[in-house]
């Protein structure tokens, strides 16, 4: 079922029974209060009207007349003879028998009240029976004979031109709340449909869809999520792209040079020439693997399918195997090294945190000058772990600094260097994953510092 027919009907459920409890409380009211007091306020007339004509000894021609009057005027009267034979007055009654209690009217007793005895229909209903019944008694004489008036109002006179106004009322008050219901219950269908619209045209790829919901409610935050959300999308969308575009050209490249120079080793050639050959297309094939090493890393860790494996690790002691194994390169570069490592531990994965000191590390050999100074540090303060890895190598301008952790970012200098732009953002993405974060401060030509901190509680 469609949320607005629910919403209709679930309106109606909610009507109906409000006017059922409305009938039983009313019902209560009746039988409680109402019924009794009608019961008396029709027997005081009735009462007042016999005594009247016995005290002013009229003829029972005058009565007749003057029941006649009453009769128009909204009352239903009997006027009944000891012998049973009636007189009625105003509308006929549909019964006319007596009950016992009403023949004994005419064995002494002085009053009948039928309204508040009678029960022939369901509680308040029994008010309107049209029967000689349902009326309330007394005793009178005139021209000498025992007589019995009975009296009610007539159901006509009792829905007047006032209930009709309170009918009306109550009929215009339901007809507009169900109007009034319809409109608003459209209303919020009609977000929730363009909300359905935007889903799909997002299930679509088409994140520029502008959805116009403006409202302060719940729906309205579900469309702003919804604003929000798309416009991540968007962004890892346009991200995506660029990356696929990056990574395409990336191997395209090395791919054409292994290519051309293969082609060229077919030719004849001197030892000295095909050697040189042989040279670029190993380089260019170790910068595919190495590529495709650094892209698996980050997309296992950008699905989190990582096999994050954390221990207790030594910083110091990783710090130092890095060195270790960059030694050569230090060597041919001719670059001093200074290494203060204190011991630290981390709780942390070791192969990825690892990778991230080799990434470090080698970058701030490969953007080193000749004879440049490397100086490599981690202490504990404060209960945060601290590693500076400091070069005194080319540096990055300001503008460079903020992009350099964005895949495939190389500063235009460094392009020259063998590389992939990867580094730093898989670096980014390892210390993330530890709750660590990453600084960079760096002057053009002097040099450049990381500093990266563990806080040790978080670890
Ligand atoms: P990869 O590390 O993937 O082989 P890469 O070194 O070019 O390639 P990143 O390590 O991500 O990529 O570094 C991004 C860019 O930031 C580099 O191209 C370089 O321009 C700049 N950069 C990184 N480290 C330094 C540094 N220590 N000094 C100067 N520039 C740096
Ligand atoms: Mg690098």
């Amino acid at each position: 079922m469609k949320l607005l027919q629910r919403f209709i009907l679930s309106t109606l459920i909610i009507i109906s029974i409000s006017i059922f409890i409305g009938l039983i409380c009313s019902n209560i009211l009746y039988v409680t209060l109402v019924k009794e007091k009608m019961n008396n306020r029709y027997l005081d007339i009735a009462e007042q009207l016999a005594t009247q004509m016995e005290d002013h000894e009229i003829s029972l021609q005058a009565s007749s007349d003057f029941l006649k009057i009453m009769g128009h005027s909204g009352y239903q009267i009997a006027l009944v003879k000891e012998n049973g034979e009636q007189i009625i007055f105003g509308e006929q009654f549909h019964g006319n028998e007596l009950n016992d209690q009403m023949r004994s009217l005419f064995e002494g007793e002085n009053t009948y009240h039928g309204v508040k005895s009678f029960k022939n229909s369901y509680l308040m209903m029994s008010h309107f029976t049209n029967d000689i019944e349902n009326t309330v008694g007394t005793r009178l004489e005139l021209e000498g004979e025992e007589y019995a008036l009975f009296l009610r109002s007539n159901n006509t006179s009792f829905f007047t031109e006032f209930h009709l106004i309170i009918i009306g009322f109550i009929f215009a008050v339901f007809v507009s709340s169900i109007i009034g219901i319809l409109l608003v219950s459209r209303k919020l269908t009609q977000s929730l449909s363009e909300l359905t619209s935007a889903t799909q045209e997002i299930a679509n790829h088409n994140y520029e869809y502008t959805l116009m919901i403006r409202r302060k409610d719940e729906i309205g935050q579900l469309a702003d999520s919804f604003r929000m959300m798309q416009q991540k999308l968007a962004n890892t969308d346009k991200a995506r792209k660029k990356f696929v575009n990056n990574v395409s050209h990336d191997f395209q490249s090395p791919l054409l040079n292994i290519q051309g120079y293969s082609e060229l080793l077919d030719r004849e050639l001197s030892s000295s020439e095909s050697k040189k050959y042989n040279n670029i297309i190993q380089t260019e094939a170790k910068r595919l693997s190495n590529l495709t090493k650094q892209l698996l890393i980050l997309t296992s860790i950008d699905q989190g399918k990582y096999l994050i494996n954390k221990k207790l690790v030594r910083i110091d002691e990783q710090l130092h195997q890095v060195v270790r194994s960059m030694l050569w390169r230090i060597e041919e570069k001719g670059l001093e090294f200074k290494i203060d490592l204190q011991p630290v531990t981390v709780y942390a994965d070791r192969s990825l945190l690892m990778n991230a000191w080799e990434n470090l590390i080698g970058n701030a050999i490969k953007y080193n000058k000749e004879y440049g100074e490397i100086s490599v540090q981690c202490y504990e303060e404060k209960s945060r772990i601290i590693v500076k890895i400091k070069d005194t190598g080319i540096g990055l301008e300001e503008q460079a600094l903020e992009k350099i952790f964005e895949r495939f970012y190389r500063v235009d200098q460094a392009r020259n260097k063998e590389g992939t732009g990867l580094g730093l953002s898989i670096v980014r993405e390892v210390l993330s994953y530890h709750n660590a974060s990453i600084e960079v401060e760096s002057n053009i030509n002097e040099g450049t510092t990381f500093t990266i901190v563990f806080d040790v509680k978080e670890v």
